[in-house]
């Protein structure tokens, strides 16, 4: 990735994206989750030089920033140069990673030092089962609440979305999983139906066994069922899917989590 093109920043009106810059890190990923696309587009793990990354950020002239990687600390050894890099430059930005970065106290550390405020992770579910079939045994569920404590000490709010259909899951999991998302304490999550995208080995496999229903691409925008779920009809996985996210956002959950919020960030202003 030596020698990448800036983002085109002027080509972007970064107020509708809430003036967020974006800066190129790295692509790809070590794990190869059965859903995961990014292993199929990028099937090597690269990263960009420091160098380059901390003069796209200065010449930027932002303070907010969007880092770009499929998973931030695939690398811990050059994670930990990038965030010394960007420590000085007194920066707040967001990131996608596992969460295994609360199991790294020194990695953490340096994260939040040099800035990092928001991060997206990838639960995906509260089913081990579902995560240990699709290639995600590296995230215990059982050590989520904790981890995401150790984030929170730093004043980082965590987002992962919960995934819906996964083999393992019947109609209990849209009530499970909004139990899941208030016990550990997640400050955002998104609903979405798991999605059989054309390349991964998710969709191979339904194809194999017979459960794509439709090959009508614009289905596959993650609110529809478009393979036949083991447990449940497609029509159950929509509704199911649709309700977890209308209680998700109701008035009482929602205020809890802006109590909760406040919380985590009274005496924050470091870095
Ligand atoms: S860890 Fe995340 S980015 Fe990597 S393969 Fe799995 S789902 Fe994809």
């Amino acid at each position: 990735m030596q020698g990448l093109q800036p983002y085109p920043q002027a080509l972007i009106d970064l107020k509708a994206y809430g003036n967020l810059n974006s800066v190129m890190v790295s692509r790809g990923c070590k794990f190869k989750c059965e859903f995961c696309t990014v292993h199929k587009f990028f099937p090597h793990f690269n990263v960009r030089p420091v160098s380059e990354i901390v003069d796209e950020i200065k010449a930027s002239g932002g303070q907010y920033f969007e880092l770009h990687a499929d998973n931030l600390i695939a690398d811990r050894e050059y994670a930990l140069e990038l965030f010394a890099a960007l420590k000085p430059l007194n920066i707040y930005w967001l990131a996608e990673a596992t969460l295994n970065i609360a199991e790294y106290p020194d990695i953490l550390e340096a994260a939040a030092e040099s800035g990092l405020f928001y991060l997206l992770v990838g639960l995906e579910t509260p089913s081990q089962a579902a995560l240990d079939a699709a290639g995600k045994k590296f995230i215990r569920i059982s050590r989520a609440k904790e981890n995401i404590a150790r984030l929170h000490d730093y004043k980082i709010a965590v987002d992962s979305a919960m995934i819906f259909g996964f083999d393992q899951h019947t109609e209990d999991i849209f009530e499970e999983s909004l139990d899941f998302v208030a016990d550990i304490q997640l400050d955002h999550c998104d609903s979405v139906i798991l999605t059989p995208f054309p390349g991964t080995d998710l969709f191979n496999r339904y194809e194999r066994e017979g459960r794509l229903l439709t090959r009508d691409w614009s289905k596959y925008d993650c609110s529809h069922a478009v393979f036949q779920p083991a447990h449940m009809t497609p029509a159950q996985l929509e509704q199911g899917a649709e309700r977890f996210a209308r209680q998700y956002h109701s008035l009482g959950r929602s205020l809890k989590r802006y109590w909760h919020r406040q919380k985590i960030l009274a005496g924050s202003g470091s870095h």
